[in-house]
């Protein structure tokens, strides 16, 4: 089990990954926003490197954060911890290239799609979740 990173440490990860330039074949589609993980991507390629899954389940909000009208799909989303559905994600990086990605199961109707999206720090914004009915 890991425990949730924190911020620093996720933006730690984020810097990395963005430095990396080697080519990889887990890089054409750069996964900018949300998409489906393909299935040219074995779950072998992927190596869980941490959690940002709330402890504590008050806190796995379905909020979403979009102060600038942007919504799930949206390529330049932001990437806020806290909230949904960052706050369902492991964070994993490539075997090969060790760029970072978030993932996670979506709970469909019929079937759970597993989600990609590339970390890029530039999206990443530290706000915390006020969670509902709390003092
Ligand atoms: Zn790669």
């Amino acid at each position: 089990m890991f425990t949730p990173l924190t911020y620093a440490q996720l933006l730690q990860f984020a810097h990395r990954s963005n430095a990396i330039t080697q080519s990889c074949s887990c890089k054409p589609k750069a996964f900018v926003g949300w998409e489906g993980l393909p299935a040219w991507i074995k779950e072998g390629r992927l190596r869980e490197v941490g959690s940002l899954i709330a402890a504590e389940e008050e806190d796995l909000t379905l909020d979403e954060y979009h102060p600038a009208g942007t919504s799930y799909w949206s390529s330049d989303a932001p990437v806020a911890p806290q909230f949904f559905p960052y706050n369902r994600c492991k964070v994993c990086e490539c075997v090969d290239c060790n760029r970072v990605y978030l993932r996670y199961a979506e709970a469909g109707a019929y079937h759970i799609e597993q989600r990609i999206r590339g970390l890029d720090p530039a999206l990443m914004v530290d706000v915390a979740f006020e969670g509902v009915g709390r003092a």
